[in-house]
């Protein structure tokens, strides 16, 4: 690593020192640089002095990173080029009343993200990356004091990419003409969560990779069939914004959009596969609570959530759901019934609504299937066994072949 870099790195923490509030660039893609870090959380703390919070972050070397301030809710973001932060309890170096929750993985491209969200507002005062350690290691160093909300929400301004907005809507595709059973059916398949979002975990058992693992099994049931193409949300583990999710399924123009999960529920009793689909009104606290609980993640994520309320798209939208919402409802009935003949049990109220976001797309019927909680030992035994999720694949595919076959009978009968 050449001095030059280090010195690079250096001078970003003192251009955070002047800007205190300011979204500041780590800078360039240096090769040496790009190397993964890993953090030294021995070395590493989150603590309250007065007003003021102090992170102290160790890294086995320096490497770019970037510092902001994100809103609604507020956040500490730092990005770095790259840390593995795979494997690290950050609870046990949090010790300030000022921090609600860290969340850290990958985010996009090469970067991975820590995210502190803060109980509430807080300024950047200084921050730097200290560099020259003997070891060749690096250590991070932020303080914030705490501000008023209108001095925190002038500050918060997310550097160029380092927030996701989704594709504009004028550059989707327009919808595939609804199927007659003539042609394969584009399934997108969406594993939940991922990246810096990993979802539920349990017993070291992670939303994220289950479902990942399991969506690419499905895709090979499906395909298997003939009668099906399959497109994945995604196909590692990134981060995947719900917006861009839906986004995915308009642009592939989507017959079906299947979103899979394995959620936790706080109460733990819960058990046995659910398919949800979107709704204002949740089927109960437990399906609102989860609908609520994915959007939240997404937003601490890094999401933009700039409003675009427009009224007309808004009405063209609920003409185009008018026509969808009954096809998905048949879908998620076909999907219980298919999953109760392949696996046996499912929850005691297998088929719920809740307002997911990401069965929003107005004109694909959409559903989330909810293969188990991973809160309940039974469920994570099913779900951790691959010749059970082979099971459920097979569930899936039969109820999504029995629904394509009356749903194109259907379409004909309009037609006339
Ligand atoms: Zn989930």
């Amino acid at each position: 690593m050449s001095n030059v870099r280090i010195f690079a790195v250096v001078l970003v923490g003192l251009l955070a020192l002047s800007h205190p509030v300011a979204a500041t660039d780590g800078g360039g893609s240096g090769d040496s640089l790009s190397a993964l870090a890993r953090p030294d959380l021995e070395r590493s703390e989150i603590i309250d002095i007065g007003d003021n919070l102090q992170m102290t972050l160790a890294l086995s070397q320096p490497v770019p990173w970037r510092i902001f301030t994100l809103d609604d809710p507020a956040r500490l973001v730092v990005d770095f080029n790259a840390v593995d932060w795979s494997g690290q309890d950050m609870q046990a170096i949090l010790f300030s009343d000022y921090v609600s929750e860290v969340l850290t993985g990958p985010f996009l491209n090469d970067w991975t993200r820590l995210v502190l969200r803060l109980s509430r507002p807080m300024a950047l005062e200084t921050a730097a990356l200290v560099t020259g350690a003997e070891d060749g290691g690096a250590t991070l160093k932020v303080q914030m004091r705490t501000v008023d909300h209108e001095t925190f929400a002038a500050s918060a301004i997310a550097p160029p990419g380092a927030v996701i907005a989704g594709a504009p809507v004028t550059d989707l595709p327009p919808p595939r003409a609804r199927q007659r059973g003539g042609r394969p059916l584009v399934v997108v398949l969406d594993p939940g969560h991922g990246g810096i979002d990993p979802g539920a975990d349990a017993e070291g058992v992670i939303e994220a990779h289950v479902m990942l693992r399991f969506a690419k099994d499905l895709r090979g049931v499906l395909e298997e069939t003939g009668r099906f193409r399959v497109v994945l949300t995604r196909e590692s583990d990134v981060f995947v914004p719900l917006e861009e999710r839906v986004t995915v399924a308009r642009m592939a123009r989507a017959d079906v959009f299947l979103s899979l999960h394995a959620d936790a529920l706080a109460e733990g009793r819960a058990s046995g596969a659910t398919v949800y689909t979107l709704s204002q009104e949740a089927s109960d606290e437990a399906s609102r609570v989860l609908a609520e609980r994915h959007d939240r993640a997404d937003l601490l994520a890094g999401l933009d959530l700039s409003d675009q309320d427009d009224v007309i798209a808004g009405v063209l939208m609920d003409m185009a759901r008018r026509n969808t919402t009954p096809r998905a409802d048949r879908l998620a009935g076909k999907l219980v019934a298919g999953l109760a003949e392949r696996t046996g049990d499912l929850h005691k109220r297998p088929r719920l609504r809740a307002g997911f976001s990401v069965l929003k797309a107005p004109d694909i019927p959409s559903a989330l299937i909810e293969l188990g909680f991973l809160s309940s030992a039974h469920d994570r035994a099913r779900l951790t066994d691959p010749q059970w999720r082979h099971l459920a694949a097979m569930g899936i595919r039969d109820g999504l072949l029995q629904w394509a076959r009356e749903d194109a009978a259907e379409a004909e009968l309009l037609r006339q």
